[in-house]
């Protein structure tokens, strides 16, 4: 038996949240006294695949199959369970993106496996009991849960694990699933990636300039870019933001926008209600500016500016551009 970890590219590349799950995956390996294999689908680079080695990963399966360039959700659970056969995979393990969270349930129900999402630590196994901790009520409590089947399927929280670089390469073999035409009844006609003002894909931003009511009006959204374009971030808003059309709706994060996991979030006016904090609260460092300090973001800050965004704000853009 081994553990099977699903990657998912972008732009030739693995993302970072795939990396950490691959590190995830490579420990569990470890802890189990097995090998770890990762199942990549897509388009991404040979050395790319091969350097999954230093995540503790042994062997790369690999399904070249143009039509899976776009995410399909059935021919990725069919490639992904050929590769968990093939393997004899007992531990699957993704990370919590939209596409991890889609295939993990359909995997679960497939292969009749235990699955938990949003998990933020390494398993407890002591012999057949296998516990992971995991965030519920968005973030704001944890639970303890034992998956008891035969197949554990885990979908880590994105920034929950550190990403390991022990050396290594691993190998990499294709794989095929014989997908049929069938497999992408569902498919999109089209997939369109939209990067934000600040050039960015949000949801892979590894720092996000957000704004929120506080600014005022969209005239005033100067402030935000700017700041977003000397630190290289993404740009966001919150949701009454993009209500209002001050904001594309793809900036919007929050439980019903995107989420974000940067290492550095940057909150401008907005108060911090639960519904925002569920979409930003896995981000490493959050920086709050506000002019009230009774606002309750400022106790999920890491680092909190009371003052009036518009005096703070420009002096912190002409400090990110002195960098
Ligand atoms: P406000 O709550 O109006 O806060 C504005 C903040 O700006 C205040 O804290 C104020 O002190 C500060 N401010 C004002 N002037 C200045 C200044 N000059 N300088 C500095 N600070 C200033 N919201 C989301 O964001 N994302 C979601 O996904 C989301 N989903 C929701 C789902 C449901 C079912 C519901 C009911 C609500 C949802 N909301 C969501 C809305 C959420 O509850 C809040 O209403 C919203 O997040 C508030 O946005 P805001 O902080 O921009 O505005």
């Amino acid at each position: 038996m081994s553990v099977l970890v699903f990657v998912e590219g972008l732009n030739g590349e693995i993302k970072k949240s795939s990396l950490e799950a691959a590190s995830y995956g490579g420990q569990i390996a470890k802890q189990l006294g097995t090998t770890a294999t990762a199942v990549a689908i897509g388009e991404v680079h040979e050395d790319a695949l091969t350097k999954l080695g230093e995540q503790g990963i042994n062997k790369v399966l690999y399904d070249a199959d143009d039509r899976l360039k776009q995410f399909v959700a059935d021919a990725y659970v069919k490639v992904i369970a050929k590769a968990a056969q093939q393997e004899d995979a007992k531990v699957l393990v993704f990370s919590n993106t939209n596409i991890g969270a889609a295939v993990g349930s359909k995997l679960a129900v497939r292969l009749s496996g235990s699955l938990a999402t949003n998990v933020t630590a390494l398993p407890t196994i002591n012999g057949n009991n296998f516990v992971v901790t995991r965030g519920v009520f968005s973030g704001k409590a944890f639970a303890d849960v034992e998956l008891s089947s035969d197949v554990k399927i885990i979908a880590v929280k994105k920034n929950s694990i550190e990403i390991a670089h022990e050396g290594g390469s691993a190998t990499v073999e294709k794989l095929s699933a014989d997908l049929a035409d069938a497999d992408f009844a569902a498919a999109p006609k089209e997939t369109v990636m939209q990067d934000t003002d600040g050039g960015v894909l949000l949801p892979e931003a590894e720092v996000v300039v957000s704004g929120g009511r506080g600014l005022k009006g969209p005239e005033n959204w100067h402030l935000v870019e700017d700041l977003a374009k000397a630190l290289g971030a993404a740009t966001a808003c919150s949701k009454p933001v993009s209500d209002m059309d001050w904001r594309p709706h793809h900036e919007h994060v929050g439980q019903t926008g995107i989420t974000v996991s940067p290492n550095l979030y940057i909150a401008i006016g907005i108060s911090g209600a639960i519904q925002h904090l569920a979409g930003v609260n896995s981000s490493k460092v959050i920086v709050v500016i506000n002019k009230d300090p009774e606002a309750p973001f400022f106790k999920a800050a890491d680092y909190g500016i009371v003052g009036d965004a518009f005096e703070v704000v420009p002096k912190l853009i002409e400090a990110a551009k002195a960098l």
